[in-house]
């Protein structure tokens, strides 16, 4: 545009030189103009390109751990289905000495508890998500909460050894319900990522109105750079080959939700020399 206005221009002619000038002021301005418009929206069109990959990998993430989720739970629901069916028909079909009668009993009662978790977890988590849920407030004697889920954990795994120091009388307002199956999350997990030989600590303790619970194990730990996703929707450490315990990704979920409703913080942290803390302040 500058070489064909200066082409219209009549050399000579009046004001030539004025009128060069402001042709090439002219020039400069746009120049600047257009390198500071393409800038801007080439920063533009870099900073979607970027917000759309993120999106599409955040969805594609989802999406996976939703198949894996699927995937977990229809194992997890046929399993003990699958067990006590047959436990029940061996009981139906074979008249067994008693001590192998209790042995299936009990085998059954332990399917049947863990059906009992996976049932309630899947359905607080549809409440959760739904923005349906409402706590109910009482106040509870957590000392005792805490020492049921230890009692209802060594009757279930007898061979365990779960050790527990706690001041008995320490009171909370909460849900006692929600607050009991947050424990039993924790504990479960505590006796499934754990050696059979290894031991499990919970301590609970209060300080200047600050109830403090640990419960501790012995397993392989988590890596540092798990420690913030386990708490995530669907979220399992490593992938189909690697893991070893079933589950299904909800239960530090919504451990973590429970304990933030009760405007309490939920952390881990590593055991020495091995295994996790898991630490809940109310
Ligand atoms: P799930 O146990 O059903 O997989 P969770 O939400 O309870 O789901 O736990 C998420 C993941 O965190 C688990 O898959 C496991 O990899 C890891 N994790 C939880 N608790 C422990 C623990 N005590 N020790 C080691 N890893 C753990």
């Amino acid at each position: 545009m500058t070489d064909y206005k200066i082409q219209e221009l009549q050399p000579g002619g009046y004001s030539y030189t004025q009128q060069l000038k402001k042709i090439e002021i002219e020039k400069e301005r746009k120049t600047v103009q257009y390198i500071s418009e393409g800038a801007v929206f080439f920063l533009l069109i870099v900073l979607g390109a970027v917000w759309v990959f993120r999106s599409v990998r955040r969805q594609f993430q989802q999406s996976q751990q939703q198949q894996n989720f699927m995937m977990a739970i229809t194992h997890e629901l046929k399993t003990p289905i699958a067990v006590a069916r047959l436990n029940l028909e061996t009981l139906l079909k074979h008249k067994l000495p008693e001590e192998q009668q209790q042995k299936l009993i009990s085998n059954t009662l332990e399917e049947a508890g863990r059906l009992n978790t996976l049932c309630n977890n899947l359905l607080l988590a549809s409440t959760i998500e739904t923005g349906n849920y409402q706590l109910t407030t009482e106040k509870i004697d957590l000392s005792e909460v805490v020492t049921e889920s230890v009692n209802d954990f060594s009757m279930r795994f007898p061979k365990r050894k779960i050790n527990i120091t706690l001041l008995p009388g320490i009171f909370f307002t909460g849900d006692r319900l929600m607050l009991q199956m947050a424990i039993n999350n924790l504990l479960d997990n505590a006796i499934k990522y754990s050696g059979k030989e290894e031991n499990i600590y919970i301590h609970l303790t209060k300080e200047d109105e600050q109830i403090k619970l640990l419960i501790k194990d012995e397993g392989k730990g988590i890596p540092d750079e798990e420690k913030n996703k386990i708490f995530d929707k669907f979220y399992r450490v490593g992938n189909l080959h690697t893991r070893e315990a079933k589950g299904t990704g909800l239960g530090l979920y919504l451990t973590k939700k429970i304990i933030e409703q009760h405007n309490g913080h939920i952390s881990v942290t590593n055991n020495i020399p091995g295994g996790s803390i898991f630490e809940i302040n109310l």
